[in-house]
C-alpha cells in the first residue's frame, strides 16, 4: 500500500523523530501551525478515526500516553496543548493513516464555531 506515513514509520522516508514506542511514532509536522506541531501516528495502518475497531482500544490509550510523554517532552505539558485528529474530507484529512495533531507552545485560537465554513 502507498502511504506516506508508513513510508515514514518503515524509515523510507526520513522524519524528525520525537519520541517513539513499539506501537507509536511522534515526529515534527513538516509544515508546522504553531510553535509545537508533532504528529502522533499508530505504527499501524488505519485509515482514520473511523475505522478504529475494537481490538485498536489499547493503541489509542498508548496514542494517547505517546502525547502526554511528548508534551511533557517538549515543556509544553503545563501551558496547553491541543491534539485533533481530521477525519475524512470536510475535515480536511489529506494523509490516510491515522494521526493526531499536537500542538502548542503559544496561545491558540479558540477552536468552535466560527471553524466552520460554508458554502
Ligand atoms: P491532515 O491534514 O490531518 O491529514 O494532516 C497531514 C499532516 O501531515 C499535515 O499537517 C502535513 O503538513 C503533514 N505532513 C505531510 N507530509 C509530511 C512529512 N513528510 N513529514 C511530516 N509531516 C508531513
Amino acid at each position: 500500500m502507498d502511504c506516506l506515513f508508513c513510508s515514514i514509520v518503515d524509515g523510507l522516508i526520513p522524519s524528525k523523530k520525537v519520541y517513539e514506542t513499539d506501537d507509536v511514532l511522534c515526529f515534527y509536522d513538516i509544515a508546522p501551525v504553531a510553535p509545537v506541531h508533532v504528529l502522533i501516528v499508530p505504527k499501524k495502518h488505519i485509515d482514520s478515526v473511523h475505522q478504529i475497531g475494537a481490538e485498536d482500544v489499547a493503541l489509542v490509550g498508548q496514542i494517547h500516553q505517546a502525547a502526554q510523554a511528548v508534551a511533557d517532552q517538549l515543556g509544553i505539558a503545563d501551558s496547553g496543548y491541543r491534539l485533533v485528529t481530521n477525519c475524512g474530507k470536510d475535515a480536511g484529512q489529506e494523509v490516510f493513516h491515522l494521526h493526531y495533531h499536537l500542538v502548542g507552545g503559544g496561545r491558540l485560537s479558540h477552536f468552535g464555531q466560527t471553524d466552520i465554513h460554508t458554502g
